[in-house]
């Protein structure tokens, strides 16, 4: 297995740090340590830049000169994408579909949406529960009848060339425990359009780390969620060399924490940013890394971890999304009783 076979274009400030949660752990009773992955550099960093890494290698090597791809209003995908054309010097027109129906101005015109447009990107927007894929497939004709060599990126950046960028991370993350002589035991993080976790779980596996990973659901409940890890990680191995790597059992998610459904926040959501803020001065985002924090902090609560556990949260990044979602704080109170 060799990921130097594959095209990369450099984006991301790798490797990105692994430090300790001092306060959280001692507040948790547990060890929590955390991979920085809010930290890879781009345009505030976060998870897709991974990802970008082996896509816009590919776009490139394909000769395009325009990228396209589709996400929530609020889309932390949507937002690296435009980025990396930019940095790429390509075209990027992005279709995003409203999934909450918040009409207020912040989440429409803030956060994300702000700078997507600040790195050139057209949008176009779509009411919630459109065929999207659909969508994307016939304004990438429309563009190509205009003679734009158009390369799609699904959501998320999710099927197997992205994926690679977290397999890749898996890499990482056990040369830096290797090097610091850091046993890890278990790796928790959010898990959406699956690509991350299908990447990690392929990397882990392939790897023998016998390191176990859990996705916290962001959308889908448990069955559906775990299939499409599972489905992405095969295809990940297979792309690989290294098929047969990922047994189902390696797949595990838990949706406990989805809420109401995605992109609306939850009050443990809301409790974990406050928690990460002022315990360890770390942000998180509503939509995907409260979501997997709220999951985090819940089973340590709940002594789901072993009392002498090492966990790694992976912080897959998207607090600029903090700014599209004011609202959710309004009647934020400090998360300790006073
Ligand atoms: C996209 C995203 C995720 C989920 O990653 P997937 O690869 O889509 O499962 C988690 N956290 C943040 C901040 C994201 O933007």
């Amino acid at each position: 297995m060799h990921l130097s076979r594959f095209p990369r274009v450099k984006l991301a400030h790798l490797p990105t740090p692994l430090e300790p949660m001092t306060r959280l752990s001692k507040e948790l009773g547990v060890e929590i340590w955390i991979k920085r992955d809010d930290c890879t550099g781009l345009s505030t960093g976060g998870n897709k830049t991974r990802k970008l890494e082996f896509l816009m290698a590919e776009a490139e090597a394909q000769g395009a000169d325009m990228v396209m791809t589709q996400g929530a209003t609020q889309s932390n995908h949507a937002r690296q994408t435009a980025a990396a054309a930019a940095k790429l010097g390509m075209e990027c027109h992005i279709l995003l579909e409203d999934r909450t129906g918040y009409n207020n101005a912040n989440y429409n015109g803030n956060g994300n949406v702000l700078l997507d447009h600040l790195h050139g990107a057209s949008t176009e927007k779509f009411p919630g529960g459109h065929n999207m894929v659909e969508e994307m497939e016939k304004a990438a004709e429309a563009k190509r009848a205009e003679g734009k060599n158009v390369y799609v990126i699904p959501g998320g950046g999710s099927n197997a060339t992205g994926a690679l960028g977290y397999v890749n991370c898996a890499f990482e993350l056990l040369a830096q425990a290797n090097d610091m002589g850091l046993r890890i035991d278990r790796v928790v993080h959010a898990t959406g359009s699956s690509g991350t976790q299908a990447g990690l779980v392929t990397g882990l596996c392939a790897m023998n780390s016998g390191i176990p990973l859990l996705g916290i659901g962001t959308r889908a409940p448990q069955p559906k969620q775990e299939q499409m890890v599972y489905d992405l990680a095969l295809k990940t191995a297979e792309k690989l060399g290294c098929a047969g790597v990922v047994k189902r059992e390696h797949v595990m998610a838990n949706t406990d924490y989805v809420g109401e459904g995605y992109g609306l926040p939850t009050e443990s959501g809301v409790e974990a940013i406050a928690m990460f803020a002022e315990l360890d001065g770390i942000l998180l985002d509503p939509v995907y890394s409260a979501k997997g924090a709220a999951g985090l902090i819940d089973l340590a609560r709940k002594g789901f971890f072993d009392k002498d556990e090492r966990i790694v949260f992976l912080h897959t990044g998207g607090a600029v999304g903090l700014f599209g979602y004011d609202f959710a704080f309004e009647n934020q109170r400090r998360w300790a009783a006073e």
